[in-house]
């Protein structure tokens, strides 16, 4: 949140306009109602599955338009090519939160973002046990964020700054472990008859399979999130049960994690907010780690079969 706020309070002035999806980071919303409030902030909301309703959202004078591909946590995947494109004709930066993907899984700055930013705490740090941030940007636009990064103070200190040049290490390693073994139990999932849908661009099934094949890189990414037949008493049951995979809120850590986004991530947006945005009552959210993908498999498969409602 440090580097996606520096970016934000660089680029956007008093009552500047700003474009972002519907289905951002939480912490990304809750930034953008804050500077609403503080700094008048028009902030329009856009829709990631629906590109055609995009232009309608540009004013004159748009100054930012910020996306995520994938999203959290239904696993939309945006053009970054052609959001770039249009945010270019409105005279607009692209902002990209590139964190679900990483910096080797997807070149956002190559697409044409102007900015792009990650939450370190994920799989660039990698084993759940550090907090940080990075943006990316050519030399005039980092230039000015540096300078935001340097009022307002949030800098890693030099243990901090070493735990990440470690994690860096080994990053290739790590993504192709995860994103192997997420695209191999969304596979698995996607066969089981107690899960109503699976959500990951890396399937053939995914509406936008083809543009995320195109603009990923490394794979589909470590997040796959399913709907469980039965809802939310039987999603809260499977994540209660299950034993290798821990339940715990963040992603792309080398031991798997199960939530809850309904519970966590997109607690605030409410039964009618969670629906609007396509997300399902009983969907689980699994991150998935460096573990054997069998162990993760029969894991699942116990966690959902003590589910009665599910296997009924
Ligand atoms: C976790 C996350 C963030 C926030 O990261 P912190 O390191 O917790 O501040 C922002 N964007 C996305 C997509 C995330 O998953």
């Amino acid at each position: 949140m440090a580097a996606i706020s520096a970016v934000f309070l660089t680029n956007l002035e008093q009552g500047d306009h700003v474009v972002a999806l519907d289905q951002c980071y939480g912490g990304t919303i809750t930034l953008l109602n804050w500077g609403a409030e503080h700094f008048g902030w028009q902030v329009t909301m856009i829709d990631a599955r629906d590109p055609s309703s995009w232009p309608a959202a540009f004013k004159p004078g748009t100054k930012l338009f910020h996306i995520e591909s994938p999203t959290n946590p239904t696993l939309c995947i945006v053009d970054i090519a052609a959001a770039a494109a249009l945010a270019h004709k409105h005279g607009a930066l692209l902002s990209v939160d590139n964190t679900f993907a990483s910096p080797i899984g997807q070149h956002a700055l190559a697409l044409g973002a102007d900015l792009v930013e990650y939450s370190a705490t994920k799989s660039i740090g990698g084993h759940g046990d550090l907090l940080a941030g990075v943006v990316s940007a050519r030399a005039d636009l980092i230039g000015k964020v540096y300078k935001t990064r340097k009022i307002f103070g949030p800098v890693p200190d030099p243990q901090l700054a070493w735990q990440i040049e470690r994690s860096l290490k080994t990053l290739p390693l790590r993504l192709e472990a995860m994103n192997a073994n997420a695209l191999e139990l969304a596979n698995r999932l996607s066969k089981h008859g107690s899960v109503v849908q699976v959500f990951y661009p890396g399937l053939a099934s995914h509406a936008n399979h083809e543009v995320a094949r195109r603009q990923m890189r490394f794979g589909f990414g470590q997040v796959v999130a399913f709907d469980v037949k039965g809802g939310a008493p039987a999603a809260q049951a499977v994540v209660e049960s299950l034993k290798l995979v821990r339940h715990g809120p963040s992603l792309g850590g080398v031991d798997s994690l199960a939530s809850l986004p309904s519970h966590t991530s997109h607690i605030m947006l409410g039964v009618e907010g969670r629906a609007k945005a396509g997300i399902p009552e009983g969907l689980v959210r699994l991150s998935a780690g460096i573990e054997d993908a069998d162990d993760l498999w029969a894991d699942l498969e116990q966690a959902i079969a003590g589910v009665p409602s599910a296997v009924a």
